[in-house]
């Protein structure tokens, strides 16, 4: 897994390079293709198929912009100032997944933006210092929904992370909250497990909706949002992010 990891972070390390007005979405995720190319990763995202039976997503990324939560599908749409972009993307190598996204700012973004990408990277700081130190998720679900909510903003609770290991998406599942519905599926953080946390946190409020082209995530209000996201690791020494940029 810390190898595929590294990929992972290697790809959004492109992604960041490339992220600059005037650039089509379609040109990143060509980048990622070229580079699990290169490592003989194979990208998890190309092909999966929906649960609920929707087309086979597309890229080896997922990028969505402003309003766009997660799985935008990337494509002519070209980069501007002062956008915030989230790119997702996860591979596999010699049988072992890694996950990650991040958001970027482009240009000048906006001061209320720019704080929502903050409190974003701070929750999955929060998710990371925390894992070491507790029993159960939802100790730190509690303190990663406190944070957001402190600062003004919303926890979508549609999505959620989720484990992660010889495929992409294990149990248990993560949220970035708490609720008693979720607090019946907690779990406890044992040496050995592996979570892919990712907190998505709007602007405004936390629901969402689903575009045409049945993937693209949309907050119903049109206000933006951040997604971060990182592989981590319960370690006999700790907390090993796998899929930190190195
Ligand atoms: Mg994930």
């Amino acid at each position: 897994m810390r190898e595929a990891g590294k990929i992972v972070a290697e790809a959004l390390r492109v992604c960041r390079a490339l992220a600059k007005p005037g650039v089509r979405t379609i040109e990143i995720d060509n980048a990622v293709e070229a580079l699990y190319t290169k490592y003989g990763a194979l990208p998890l995202f190309k092909g999966y198929r929906h649960p609920e039976g929707k087309a086979p997503f597309p890229a080896v990324t997922c990028i969505s912009l402003n309003e766009q939560l997660v799985h935008g599908i990337p494509g002519q749409r070209e980069i501007r100032d002062g956008d915030l972009i989230k790119i997702d993307t996860a591979c596999k190598l010699n049988g072992w997944c890694a996950d990650a996204a991040i958001t970027i700012m482009v240009g000048n973004v906006r001061p209320e933006r720019r704080r929502l990408v903050e409190v974003a990277e701070q929750v999955l700081q929060i998710a990371i210092e925390e894992t070491g130190q507790r029993r159960w998720w939802s100790e730190i679900a509690a303190r990663m929904q406190r944070h957001v909510e402190l600062g003004g903003f919303s926890v979508v609770e549609q999505y959620v992370g989720h484990g992660i290991g010889r495929v992409m998406h294990e149990n248990p599942q993560v949220p970035n909250y708490v609720s008693r519905d979720m607090r019946k599926y907690d779990f406890r953080l044992e040496e050995g497990l592996v979570l892919a946390v990712e907190p998505m946190v709007n602007m405004g409020r936390a629901d969402t909706r689903t575009l045409g082209d049945q993937w693209t995530v949309v907050t119903k209000d049109g206000l933006p949002s951040a997604h971060v996201e990182h592989t981590l690791a319960i370690t006999a020494n700790g907390v090993e992010i796998i899929t930190r940029d190195a």
